[in-house]
């Protein structure tokens, strides 16, 4: 099929998309959901498994309390009804990375309906993305089609996923755009953070996200024929796959064909997506209840003990830290998508007494060194206090801020105080108004060109003269001092 000739903008000018994303977290259990293997990323192949995860003829599934737990605080972080009641249902299907025939997962009575996702709709404003269900369900195995000297041949199954405590979160089809999708998993994975139910990392497959997408004229309500995309990767794909089949199905409906249900794959280096299968309904699943597990019954006690221990969670967060700190809303939608940046920020901001400046550095240097380091903000070698401590010999004027550029790199490097670094390496600002004033005027003697062409009307000449002023002065010297010095000095007034 021919490249689509119009923008995205413009096909979606036309009609409207209409997108629906469902969410696999893995859950942040010691043990899998029903049995006691591990449920650890990265062991070697088949080695955390047991009769039940391998699905061996006779053993029976245990359900795991602390999976439960977990979910329910999904389920309640999102603001969804939990039903005291909820049944566990044999999925029927065939595949090599899923020995027993069939996945336990819930379908007729799911264990929370409702809820919401808040977001920044397009307009600035909160919008509330509804969820229509989170339910309990198990992991399959995996596939191995390389790393291994026979993979030209054949492909390999790990089972140490197998049985894994997932929770699948649907979205009611409320998201409009390939930005909005985006906003969405960004707030659904600070909502699950926080809540420490998942740690949502998505190399590993901890977070797996397959998104329904459909079109429809402007003004109409009934939903289109809606196609399910797979093997979505990265919130950047997601947001990519979506604008991608949004554009093919609106030039396929205006070309007079027609949308067929189906599931497509996401072929991130084509940047398409490609029919996999044809979708199936739920009643190709044959769906019955597991004989060989109770029903889930959750007290009403331990939902509100789950409810009593959630944290304050990204939403709240963040209107509190725009009107606490008076922060750009911004910036408090920056620090407070990860749990541990949001406190890393508010204890230096507390402790250096300037919100804004803490909230730049953090957003900026803190946050680029660790993308560089590749790591989580455990792996920061600057404490919050001593992040503090920067702050403060800047707004106390006993370093510049691009002294404070060098100063917090080799903090960075050491892992020292900043006063220990500046007190040693003689940083601290020249406040000698004298010692300053001889620079400058060493300065000016020195270059006659540049003085003249200034006092000729050059204004542009002062930029170059703070420069040299502040080279000889190791960076040290206060600029708006310089400035000043230096118009006295050369006798212009411009
Ligand atoms: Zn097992």
């Amino acid at each position: 099929m021919p490249a689509p000739a119009q923008s995205f903008e413009e096909l979606a000018s036309r009609y409207e998309p209409v997108i629906g994303l469902e969410v696999h977290a893995q859950l942040l259990t010691r043990t899998k959901l029903f049995c006691g293997c591990a449920n650890r990323f990265g062991a070697p192949p088949n080695t955390l498994v047991c009769p039940v995860c391998l699905g061996l003829p006779g053993a029976l599934p245990v359900l795991n309390r602390r999976a439960v737990s977990l979910a329910l605080r999904a389920a309640l972080a999102t603001g969804s009804t939990v039903h005291p009641v909820s049944v566990f249902e044999r999925k029927n299907y065939f595949y090599p990375d899923l020995p027993k025939g069939y996945q336990i997962s819930q379908y007729e009575k799911p264990l929370a309906t409702g809820g919401f996702v808040a977001i920044t709709g397009a307009d600035g404003g909160e919008k509330r993305v509804r969820l229509a269900r989170i339910h309990m369900e198990e992991d399959a195995g995996k596939l191995l089609h390389e790393g291994f000297p026979w993979s030209g041949e054949k492909s390999g199954v790990d089972l140490n996923r197998a049985g894994v405590p997932l929770i699948e979160i649907v979205s009611e089809p409320d998201l409009h755009g390939p930005e909005e999708a985006h906003a969405y998993l960004t707030a659904l994975r600070g909502v699950l953070l926080y809540a420490g139910v998942s740690d949502c990392n998505m190399e590993e497959g901890s977070l797996r996200c397959d998104a329904n997408v459909s079109v429809r004229p402007w003004g109409t309500e009934a939903l289109s024929t809606r196609a399910e995309i797979k093997n979505l990767n990265s919130f950047r794909n997601v947001a990519r796959a979506v604008e991608h089949e949004i554009a093919r199905q609106v030039a396929l409906v205006e070309s007079g064909g027609e949308v067929v249900q189906e599931t497509r794959l996401w072929n991130a280096e084509r940047g398409e997506t490609a029919p996999m299968r044809s979708k199936e309904d739920a009643h190709d699943y044959r769906y019955f209840p597991e004989p060989d597990l109770p029903p889930l019954v959750v007290s009403s006690e331990w939902v509100e003990e789950s409810r009593a221990s959630l944290p304050e969670l990204p939403a709240e967060r963040r209107r509190r830290f725009a009107t606490e700190y008076a922060l750009p809303g911004y910036d408090a939608g920056v620090l407070t998508q990860e749990r541990d940046v949001a406190e890393y920020f508010e204890a230096a901001a507390r402790a250096s007494g300037n919100a804004k400046a803490v909230s730049n550095w953090v957003m900026t240097e803190v946050l680029r060194k660790l993308k560089e380091l590749g790591g989580g903000l455990a792996s920061c070698p600057i404490g919050p206090a001593a992040l503090a401590g920067l702050v403060r010999l800047i707004d106390e004027g006993t370093i510049s801020g691009k002294i404070a550029k060098d100063v917090f790199e080799r903090m960075w490097a050491t892992g020292e105080e900043a006063a220990a670094i500046v007190g040693r390496e003689g940083l601290t600002q020249l406040s000698d108004e004298s010692a300053l004033e001889a620079v400058v005027a060493e300065v000016v003697a020195g270059s006659p060109d540049q003085a003249a062409s200034y006092r000729g009307g050059k204004s542009a000449a002062l930029g170059w003269f703070v420069g040299q002023v502040m080279r000889r002065t190791g960076g040290r010297a206060n600029p708006q001092r310089v400035n000043a010095l230096l118009r006295k000095a050369l006798g212009g007034d411009s």
